[in-house]
């Protein structure tokens, strides 16, 4: 079953969506969704190769795309993206804000400096980008998906800078769900669990067979796709969910039911 099987294809048709961190994995997989749906495509990262790849792939759906390279801890840079995609496609009816880091890290051995980047492109990446989309938000009645984790709300073995920042992504978000609601603009998360073919999955999981074992454990018997979450984060920004903010939504097949303790026993964070 594919979402045009269940969403009109026109669904968001004259429509802008920014994508921050669009140029791969569920990111990308998400920008896809909404350009199949009919969305105009804006999306932005650091690195203008890996932008000009994705804006091709998404062409092919059919739709305009705008690409502009931005770091979303530089707030100058992310304003600038975000008009330049105004002034190409129209004002932002959607911002999903997905960028982030990872790698693992056992808490005594994190520096500083690595422990900040994380949170700085994570959190504070996200408050720009939901501030620096403010006005267009405010003038399309939009909605924000923020891209959470399981580490916001499971601890994780390795992941404490990674927790900790996505906890704060998903308090961000019940925040502007309160503040921004008086906009008519919603506020939502999508927490993944393992999705399969990502960098995050290779990151975390990089030893041999540990993807089959992951995969056996989760309640639903199966890593997600990227599919998975582009769906989810549709209906979420789609009017379908016009009363839902403040939420996570939670795709990962149970997997955060459980706990960590498997990813633990598999090693993550030693290949
Ligand atoms: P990914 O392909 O590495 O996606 C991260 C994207 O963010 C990249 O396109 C990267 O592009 C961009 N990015 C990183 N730092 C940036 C910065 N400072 N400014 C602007 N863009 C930046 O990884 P992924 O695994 O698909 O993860 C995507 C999202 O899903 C993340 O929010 C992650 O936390 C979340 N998630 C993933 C999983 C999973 O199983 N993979 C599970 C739960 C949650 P550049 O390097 O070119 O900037």
């Amino acid at each position: 079953m594919t979402i045009t099987d269940v969403f009109a294809r026109d669904l968001f048709a004259g429509k802008t969506v920014f994508v921050t961190g669009g140029g791969s994995g569920i990111n990308l997989g998400i920008a896809k969704t909404f350009a199949t749906l009919g969305a105009s495509l804006a999306i932005c990262g650091r690195s203008q190769e890996r932008l000009d790849a994705a804006a091709a792939e998404l062409r092919e759906l059919g739709g305009n795309v705008f690409s502009q390279s931005a770091d979303v801890r530089d707030y100058g840079a992310l304003e600038a993206a975000m008009r330049g995609a105004h002034e190409a496609l129209g004002p932002i009816a959607v911002l999903v804000a997905g960028a982030a880091g990872n790698f693992p890290a056992s808490a005594e051995a994190i520096t500083p400096n690595g422990f900040k980047a994380v949170v700085d492109i994570d959190l504070l990446g996200s408050f720009n980008a939901a501030r620096a989309a403010f006005d267009d938000l405010k003038a399309t009645r939009g909605s924000i998906v923020f891209i959470s984790a399981g580490q916001a709300f499971t601890p994780y073995p390795y992941q404490a800078h990674v927790g900790a920042a996505k906890a704060g992504v998903d308090m961000l978000m019940r925040d502007l769900a309160v503040d921004w609601g008086k906009f008519g603009i919603r506020s939502n998360s999508v927490a993944p669990g393992p999705i399969d073919g990502t960098e995050g999955m290779r990151r975390l999981a990089p030893g041999e067979g540990t993807k089959e074992r992951l995969a056996a454990a989760v309640p639903l018997r199966r890593l997600g796709s990227v599919n998975d979450i582009g769906n989810v984060a549709a209906f979420l920004a789609s009017p379908l969910a016009s009363y839902v903010t403040g939420c996570v939504l939670v795709a990962d097949g149970g997997q955060n039911l459980l706990g960590s303790g498997l990813w633990a026993s598999i090693g993550l964070g030693q290949s």
